[in-house]
């Protein structure tokens, strides 16, 4: 039979200040951990309790189904936790994604001794819709029964997450978001040791296996929540890269009844001559445009108001104040390809000759603008697991993709919408112009934009095109890329429909409209935008 807890204390390898209970060594064992060589709890022994949980890594493990699993391949993305709220995403599912993933971050850890609290501590933040608060707890409450300490910092925009992790001795940190979705959504965002990215590649799955594996249990609990408000640290952290205005700005700040809706105050209020116009900064857990500033529709309320008050420009931010899209003074939405190509400028003349990551998706001006300024332009897979990934590896000062995530060496290698946004207010205080001149030399080339196709043959698709393009200069970075002189083309897999994705671009709209006409036939049925 089972011992109980309190008469019975054991230690995990590598651990052996912790004692741990009989319910989170089943956890482990069967999850996560191999097992003991000397373990007292073994399959055999347990009997039928363990068959109900096991599922795990010891090998020997009864061949049962993992309680719900089709639930966690239901929530678990490419890159993060995203569902709707309650069915499938509930506060169980929380609790056991939050479970899994304290173990998978502490057994991860490197370089320090797992042991020390302090690096047994996971930094939680979460955004404003509705449903975040009750997840947030159901998910600490799995972290805290591994015996991981939680540092809960509050109603936070996803970057400063990344931002604790990195300033806080943690073995990485969780967002409870669903970024720009509807608000029947939630999620999590899960990030490693320093704000390493944790996607499929990288753990997720390995989080995702555990989470399925594991049921909820009662377990005494040890570690501590810790609250924290990082609001002035954040605050002096960013300003430090606001140069002083040389000219006074007026700007609209569109935060989608998100996450920049309770940032921008307390990191802008009182900067000297920025006169911010707030558009959407209430919480009220519903948004009055879909919280996805990549729609055209949701800009119209944004670029409305910069006609109205003659703003310098606008800027509309996602749910989670991670991506942040622009409109210049004439309401023109800028293209974000341009606009890391004019934000390279900046950062190279702080760091001359460094590397620029942009996606594969960007205008072929980005590489060449970049090069003209003496930089290093190289393209990146799409996907924020492998932009920061690049800027880290190519020490890389800047980087861009044309969904609105702009990433910055000065912010851990990740994406900050904030940060975006001083960039732009640092380009024109500098230049003293305005944002559609700086924008319009950039725009020299015709473009498609990003076009998607039904397609469920996606591998035979890029078999043909790679056939029929051979002449081009073809790579396989993302999707099929293929080149000519004149034009270019890029199409990829979607990573969860039966879609391609096509972007195209050329010298001119002619040529351009010409490769379209004979290209998309290949692709499959088009999907309406
Ligand atoms: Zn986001």
């Amino acid at each position: 039979m089972l011992q109980m807890p309190d008469q019975y204390a054991r230690h995990c390898p590598g651990e052996e200040k912790v004692p741990i209970s009989d319910a989170i060594c089943f956890g482990r064992q069967r999850a996560n951990f191999r097992k003991c060589s000397n373990c007292e709890f073994n399959e055999e022994r347990a009997g039928p309790l363990l068959g109900t949980l096991a599922g795990g890594a010891g090998g020997q493990a009864p061949s049962r189904e993992p309680p719900r699993a089709g639930v966690m391949e239901k929530v678990f993305k490419a890159y993060d936790v995203r569902a709707t709220v309650p069915d499938p995403l509930n506060e169980d599912v929380a609790w056991r994604i939050g479970n899994a993933t304290a173990q998978f971050l502490r057994t991860a850890l490197s370089g320090f001794d797992r042991s020390d609290p302090k690096m047994d501590s996971l930094i939680l933040g979460r955004d404003m819709r509705r449903s975040s608060p009750a997840l947030a707890k159901a998910l600490a409450d799995g972290v805290l029964a591994v015996g991981t300490n939680v540092i809960d910092i509050g109603l936070v925009d996803t970057p400063q997450v990344t931002f604790a992790t990195n300033v806080l001795p943690c073995c990485g940190g969780v967002q409870t978001t669903a970024s720009h979705n509807a608000a029947n959504y939630n999620g999590f965002k899960i990030l490693g040791q320093k704000g390493k990215p944790i996607g499929a590649e990288t753990g997720l799955q390995e989080i995702q296996r555990i989470a399925a594996a594991i049921s909820r249990y009662e377990a005494p609990v040890t570690a501590k929540v810790q609250r924290l408000e990082l609001a002035r640290e954040y605050r002096e952290y960013l300003l430090k890269f606001l140069q002083p205005l040389a000219r006074p700005l007026k700007v609209v700040v569109d935060a989608s009844n998100g996450m920049a809706g309770r940032w921008f105050p307390i990191v802008f209020d009182g900067t000297p001559n920025l006169h911010i116009i707030p558009l959407n900064f209430e919480h009220k857990g519903e948004f009055a445009h879909p919280p996805n500033p990549l729609v055209a529709a949701n800009l119209e309320e944004l670029r409305t108001a910069v006609r109205e008050h003659g703003a310098d420009f606008g800027a509309c931010l996602d749910g989670d104040a991670d991506r942040c899209i622009f409109v210049d003074e004439h309401a023109g939405i800028v293209r974000c390809d341009l606009l890391t190509a004019l934000l390279a400028g900046e950062y190279l003349r702080q760091k001359p000759g460094a590397a620029i990551i942009h996606d594969v998706r960007c205008s072929r001006i980005v590489g060449e603008h970049v090069s003209k300024l003496g930089g290093v332009a190289r393209r990146e897979r799409v996907g924020h697991v492998y932009m920061k990934r690049a800027l880290a590896d190519h020490k890389g000062v800047f980087g861009g993709e044309v969904s609105g995530h702009f990433y910055f060496q000065d912010f851990f290698n990740a994406d900050s919408g904030l940060m975006a946004f001083i960039a732009v207010l640092n380009v024109l205080s500098r230049s003293g112009e305005s944002l559609a001149g700086l924008i319009k030399p950039l725009d020299v080339y015709a473009s498609s934009g990003e076009r998607n196709f039904e397609n469920e043959d996606q591998e035979g698709t890029i078999r043909r095109l790679a056939d029929t393009y051979a002449k081009g200069t073809i790579d396989y970075l993302d999707g099929i890329t293929v080149q000519y002189p004149e034009w270019w083309f890029n199409v990829r897999p979607s990573n969860t429909e039966p879609l391609l994705r096509l972007n195209m671009e050329a010298v001119n709209q002619r040529l351009l409209e010409a490769k379209l006409a004979e290209l998309t036939p290949l692709l499959g049925e088009p999907v309406e935008q």
